[in-house]
């Protein structure tokens, strides 16, 4: 499997560079992913010196005696809190069959989250799915959100 995709016990959350990600930085919206060149303490979980963090280039400090860390650890604080998975990883693990078997070990595998989110969208966009097919699932869900907003909020 190597480092592509791997599993972070003390975080409790997929590692690896095969995983999209955003900086740990509160509020920094740098897409990243969780492989080695973005890790705080430079080393898979970090240790010892750093928190085990992922962060993008701004966000992360590299001083000559030290690894690569983020402003916490520099100055030896209680490390950020982690952001959460990005939606398209989440969307890619209930999707791809590569993840078929760790949904059915978590019991997802019968849960059709997909489905309920193509009925939500075909109500919306008042059709039978095609916009969706048509558009693909990014722009239906960003076109769909300002259908509602423009019924909500109406000119
Ligand atoms: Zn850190
Ligand atoms: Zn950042």
């Amino acid at each position: 499997m190597g480092w592509s995709i791997g599993f972070d016990t003390d975080w409790d959350r997929d590692i690896g560079y095969g995983v999209p990600a955003h900086c740990d930085h509160p509020g920094c919206p740098e897409e990243i992913n969780r492989g080695l060149s973005f890790v705080c303490g430079g080393e898979p979980y970090g240790q010892p010196r750093g928190c085990g963090l992922y962060f993008c280039a701004k966000h992360l400090f590299t001083g000559a005696r030290l690894p690569q860390l983020c402003i916490r650890c520099v100055r030896r604080k209680h490390s950020f809190k982690p952001t959460a998975d990005t939606l398209e990883w989440m969307y890619f693990k209930m999707t791809d069959p590569s993840w078929k078997q760790w949904r059915k070990d978590n019991g997802l595998e019968e849960v059709p989250y997909y489905h309920h989110l193509m009925n939500l969208l075909a109500v919306i966009h008042r059709d039978g799915g095609h916009y969706v097919e048509e558009h693909g699932l990014e722009k239906a869900v960003e076109d769909a959100i300002n259908v509602v907003y423009a019924e909500r909020f109406p000119k």
